[in-house]
């Protein structure tokens, strides 16, 4: 049980509202700041702006998954207040407040070390991780379904990167019927790819493996998709990046080739925010308990 804990709770989208449900089940004490527009109330939850949160009482931040915008703002879906987070709000927690986000950048990055606070971003877990890439992979084959006029059945599908999305995008398109190629840069990787049953191949020679392509996952966080790669892909080919934005993919060269290519942020909370915030809440909860017992010098 989390009873006697401060815990505010920073916009976001649905995925938010099953962590509050899952906090407040705990008993948590929550402020809800940037949920003015939010109809349902929530036992010992009050919204308030971000003005009158009492900063010194709290014990932990919870952000919205991508943390903060590049200038502090905070991106929520049930207000249309703006709230910017400053490393002066972090100041005035006490020293023990831990801050959650599921990504971080370099202005959230500078907030909390000049506010010498402790920051967890959840989707470096692996569980958390992977767990997410499931609604990942249903967001891919509906987007995928939406935007093509063939079957995922029989297509030539391409998937960059063979990491926690990449192994669970190339699994599923490959359970539908698709001819499944993985591109990766490390033996191991090849080899896993290999021993799965799809077919591998280099980073290297990723231009000469799109030849045929009608659909591309590209789930690599770096340029990798680029106007060399693009022009020499069939022009029916689809472009889905899922990598984190800006994503990996020349969307401008894309265009003037008359490739569709789409970056796909945030799918987990379209397409299943009630599972995608149930895997946030359960591993916030398990986390924020063990915060709260080292700091009491116990074990539950
Ligand atoms: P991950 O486990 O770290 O996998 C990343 C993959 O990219 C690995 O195979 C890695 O290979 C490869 N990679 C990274 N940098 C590379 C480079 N410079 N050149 C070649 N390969 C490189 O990450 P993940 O959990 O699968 O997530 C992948 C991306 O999807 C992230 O950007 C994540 O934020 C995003 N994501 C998006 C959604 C969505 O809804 N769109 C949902 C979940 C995650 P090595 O091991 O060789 O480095």
């Amino acid at each position: 049980m989390l009873t006697d804990l401060q815990v505010a709770i920073f916009g976001g989208d649905a995925r938010q509202l099953e962590v509050i449900r899952k906090l407040a089940e705990q008993g948590a004490n929550l402020v809800l700041v940037g949920f003015d527009q939010l109809d349902h109330g929530f036992t010992g939850a009050s919204k308030m702006d971000i003005g009158e949160v009492v900063f010194s009482k709290l014990d932990v931040i919870i952000l919205p998954v991508n943390g903060t915008g590049p200038n502090g703002e905070i991106d929520t879906i049930f207000s249309n207040k703006r709230i910017i987070l400053t490393a002066e709000h972090l100041k005035r927690t006490p020293k023990h407040c831990h801050v959650y986000s599921g990504i971080t950048n370099a202005y959230l990055d500078k907030i909390v070390s000049q506010s010498g606070k402790g920051h967890t971003q959840l989707f470096d877990r692996d569980d958390v991780a992977i767990y997410n890439s499931i609604p990942t992979v249903e967001g891919t084959l509906m987007m995928v379904i939406q935007n093509t006029d063939t079957t995922i059945h029989n297509s030539n599908t391409v998937v960059l990167g063979f990491g926690r999305v990449g192994m669970s995008v190339a699994r599923a398109f490959d359970a539908l019927g698709a001819n499944v190629k993985v591109g990766a840069r490390k033996p191991e990787h090849l080899a896993r790819i290999s021993e799965m049953g799809f077919i591998p191949f280099h980073l290297d020679h990723l231009q000469k493996e799109v030849t045929n392509t009608d659909v591309c996952i590209n789930t690599i966080p770096f340029q990798i998709v680029t106007s060399g790669v693009i022009s020499k892909m069939p022009t029916q080919t689809l472009i889905i990046d899922l990598a984190s934005k800006p994503g990996g993919t020349d969307f401008k060269y894309a265009e003037k080739r008359g490739i569709k290519a789409l970056l796909a942020p945030g799918l987990p909370g379209i397409v299943a925010p009630k599972t995608a915030g149930q895997i946030l809440g359960n591993v916030l909860s398990q986390l924020i308990g063990e915060q709260m017992s080292t700091r009491k010098g116990k074990v539950e």
